[in-house]
C-alpha cells in the first residue's frame, strides 16, 4: 500500500510552512509542498518533503500539484496585512486563478478532500463599523459586502467550494481564518500583519535607542488574533469532520485593541514607547471577533491560546531573525 499523499499549497509561506511541519509530525503519509516562492525563500523547508516552485494561477501547474494526492490543503494566496490588501486589490483578486484552477485540477485528479483557507474579510464590512463589535457568526457574509478586493475573492472562492460539492461531489472543508500570528511568518516589507509589525517596531526601538513607536489609526481599532499552532490544530479537525460542511470561524474571540497590542509588547522589551498615531495609514474595519458558537458546537473545541503567550514566542522568533539580518545573514521576511 502507497501512503496517502497530502499536498499542500502555499508551502512556503506562513501557515503552509506549519502545516507541512504538523503534517510531517504526525507520520505516515507522503507530503508535497508547493509555492511560487524559491525554496530558499520559504519560512520552514524539510529535506524528506517534496518540495516544488510553482505558479498555481497557471492551470497545468495545478494539474501537475494534484496528480496523485488525496488530500489537499489550498493556502496560496496573493496576500498580507492592511497596508497591502487596500493597495493591491487586483493582485488580491487574482488569487481567483488559483482557487479555480486548484478546485479543476483536484475534481480532474479525483482528489478526495479540500481544505479552502478564506478570512475574515469575506464578512459584511457594515457590521464591523464599530470598534465594540458585535462577534461574526457565519451568517454574517450575507448579504454579501465583503473587504474589497481581496474579501471579495474569498467569498468567490468559497461559493465555488460549495457548488464544486454539490455539483461534482467534491468534498470541501472551509475555514475563516481571523488574523493568525506566530513565528516563521511574514515580519517585515510592507506584507506583514499588525502583530509581527508591532513586534518589529518595538524591537527596532530597543536597538535604535529612539523610543517612538508608529501606530496605524487611532490604535483602538480592535481585533482577535490567533496562535498559528491552534490555527493548525483547527484546519485538521475543521479537515476531518464529517459535522462541518460550511464555511466555519477559525480563530480566537479575545478582543484587544491595536494599543493593548503594543502594551504587550512594550512589556517583553522593558520599556514604554512614545506613540505617534498616523490617522492617514490604512487601518482596516474599526473592529473584528469571531464569534465561536458553531466551532465549539461542532467540534468541542476553539482556539485558546492567550495573546500574550502566543505574542511571547512571536516577538522572541523576530527579535532572533533581526539579529540574524543585521549580522548579515540570509533571513526570509
Ligand atoms: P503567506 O503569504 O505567508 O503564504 C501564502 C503563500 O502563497 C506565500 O508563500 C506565497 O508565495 C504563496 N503564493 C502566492 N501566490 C502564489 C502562486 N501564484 N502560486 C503558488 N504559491 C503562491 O500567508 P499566510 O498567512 O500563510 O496565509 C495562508 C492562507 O490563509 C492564505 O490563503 C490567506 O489568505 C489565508 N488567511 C491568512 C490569514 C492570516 O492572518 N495569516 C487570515 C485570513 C486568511
Amino acid at each position: 500500500m502507497t501512503k496517502p499523499l497530502i499536498v499542500v499549497t502555499g508551502a512556503g509561506g506562513f501557515i503552509g510552512g506549519h502545516l507541512v511541519a504538523a503534517l510531517r509530525r504526525s507520520g505516515d503519509v507522503r507530503i508535497r509542498a508547493v509555492d511560487i516562492r524559491s525554496e530558499h525563500d520559504w519560512y520552514q523547508r524539510f529535506p524528506d518533503v517534496e518540495s516544488l516552485q510553482l505558479d498555481l494561477r497557471l492551470r497545468e501547474a495545478c494539474f501537475e500539484t494534484c496528480q496523485g494526492a488525496t488530500d489537499v490543503y489550498q493556502l496560496a494566496a496573493d496576500m498580507g496585512g492592511m497596508g497591502f490588501i487596500e493597495s493591491h486589490k487586483a493582485e488580491c483578486m487574482l488569487s481567483v486563478m488559483i482557487n479555480t484552477h486548484m478546485l479543476l485540477a483536484a475534481r480532474e485528479h479525483g482528489v478526495k478532500r479540500f481544505f479552502y483557507s478564506s478570512s475574515a474579510c469575506a464578512y459584511n464590512v457594515e457590521l464591523q463599523r464599530a470598534a465594540q463589535v458585535v462577534p461574526l457568526k457565519e451568517a454574517d457574509a450575507y448579504p454579501a459586502l465583503p473587504e474589497d478586493g481581496y474579501g471579495w475573492e474569498k467569498l468567490f472562492s468559497e461559493r465555488m467550494c460549495r457548488h464544486f460539492t454539490e455539483d461534482f461531489g467534491l468534498y470541501t472543508r472551509v475555514a475563516r481564518f481571523h488574523n493568525v500570528y506566530g513565528p516563521f511568518g511574514t515580519w517585515d516589507g510592507g506584507r506583514e500583519k499588525a502583530p509581527a509589525a508591532i513586534c518589529r517596531k518595538v524591537i527596532e526601538a530597543a536597538e535604535s535607542g529612539e523610543h517612538v513607536i508608529d501606530i496605524w489609526g487611532t490604535g483602538e481599532q480592535t481585533r482577535s488574533f490567533m496562535y498559528v499552532d491552534d490555527c493548525i490544530h483547527g484546519i485538521r479537525t475543521i479537515m476531518d469532520s464529517p459535522a462541518v460542511t460550511e464555511p466555519i470561524n477559525l480563530g480566537s474571540s479575545e478582543l484587544v485593541t491595536i494599543n493593548q497590542l503594543v502594551t504587550i509588547a512594550e512589556r517583553f522589551a522593558g520599556f514604554q514607547l512614545e506613540r505617534r498615531y498616523d490617522l492617514g495609514a490604512p487601518k482596516g474595519v474599526n473592529g473584528r471577533n469571531s464569534d465561536n458558537t458553531l466551532i465549539r458546537e461542532k467540534l468541542g473545541w476553539e482556539p485558546s491560546l492567550p495573546l500574550e503567550q502566543g505574542l511571547r514566542h512571536t516577538y522572541d522568533w523576530i527579535y532572533a531573525q533581526f539579529r540574524a539580518r543585521r549580522s548579515g545573514q540570509r533571513v526570509a521576511v
